[in-house]
């Protein structure tokens, strides 16, 4: 066999959230061909920097995609009284049908009751309980928008996911949590570890996929890992190396490349897919609000 056939796969999240994307684009033209104009609105509260990006890349994906969106932008001292008064308004209107509340809040409002205020069927980040309890019981539900890119990462990298053992390493509410209830779903066989976990390294060298999404860089290495796995690096950590700040995974690249089959590269990964399935759920949630009750077109 050549070296080139024995290399690993670089799983490229960018190339794949540009598919995803160009899908989100045909379905918003067949709604707009229908009189129906998907609509998110994008609610932050204070000025962190790193939400400004994010929330800025969120709005720039949906027009790109042809999705209107609603920027509501409140200073850092707004009273949870005004964000949840904003949150039943943007439910009642007809022209929004995502909602998105920018994560982290300020620490004076309660995340849990804002995030339980917006409708389940707005509810594009996938968090509202009722979207949750959906999940784990298999019902076609708003699921939150990372561990979806993920899945969909590697249902394009392995094929069909049945039967395979799939390790999540964290058991977040927004990464773990629905990730282990999505590849489940997948009829994958899931061990969900985290910090209280013994013997971390021997429980995913049986992984035939690893999921990781700790926070820690580079916690993963080769002796981590089993021949042929495949990995996807949830993790996004910023460190100071050779006098210069870089952003790399929970998983040591350079030393998973010797074993694995195929991985996801970071920052170009699962970062691309978050904001692409935003848009997919964006599309999904206004599809079953809006063409649910028509009757079919002759
Ligand atoms: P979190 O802090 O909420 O959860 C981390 C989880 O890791 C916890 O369940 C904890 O039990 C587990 N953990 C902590 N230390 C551990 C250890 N030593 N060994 C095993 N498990 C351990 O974090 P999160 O919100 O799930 O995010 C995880 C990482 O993913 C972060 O780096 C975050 O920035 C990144 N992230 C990336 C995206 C993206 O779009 N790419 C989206 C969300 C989060």
């Amino acid at each position: 066999m050549s070296r080139a056939a024995t290399l690993p796969r670089l799983i490229d999240g960018k190339a794949t959230a540009a598919r995803v994307l160009a899908e989100v684009s045909d379905e918003v033209a067949d709604l707009r061909a229908r009189g129906v104009q998907p609509g998110l609105a994008v609610v932050l509260v204070g000025s962190d920097p790193a939400s400004q990006v994010y929330v800025r890349n969120k709005v720039l994906r949906a027009e790109e995609t042809g999705i209107r969106s609603l920027e509501h932008k409140l200073p850092a001292d707004t009273d949870e009284a005004t964000l949840l008064a904003l949150i039943e308004h943007l439910n009642a209107s007809a022209e929004v049908n995502g909602i998105l509340v920018q994560l982290p809040l300020p620490a004076h409002i309660n995340e849990q009751r804002v995030l339980q205020a917006i409708d389940p069927l707005k509810d594009v980040d996938g968090f509202h309980s009722e979207n949750v309890g959906g999940l784990s019981q298999g019902r076609e539900v708003l699921t939150p928008c990372t561990p979806s890119g993920c899945l969909r990462l590697l249902q394009d990298t392995c094929g069909e996911l049945r039967g395979k053992h799939a390790v999540v390493v964290g058991r977040s509410n927004i990464v773990g949590k629905p990730m282990a209830a999505l590849l489940l779903q997948a009829d994958c066989t899931v061990t969900v570890v985290h910090s209280r976990s013994q013997d971390l390294p021997a429980l995913c060298r049986q992984a035939d996929i690893v999921v990781a999404a700790v926070g820690k860089p580079r916690l993963i290495d080769a002796n981590w890992l089993k021949p042929g796995a495949v990995v996807i690096d949830v993790g996004i950590n910023r460190i100071d190396e050779d006098g210069r700040s870089k952003l790399v995974g929970d998983v040591d690249f350079d030393s998973a490349l010797s074993l694995v089959s195929a991985i996801t590269p970071v920052p170009g990964g699962v970062g691309p897919m978050t904001i692409a399935y935003l848009m997919k759920n964006t599309v999904a949630a206004t599809r079953r609000q809006c063409l649910a009750a028509r009757p079919a077109q002759p």
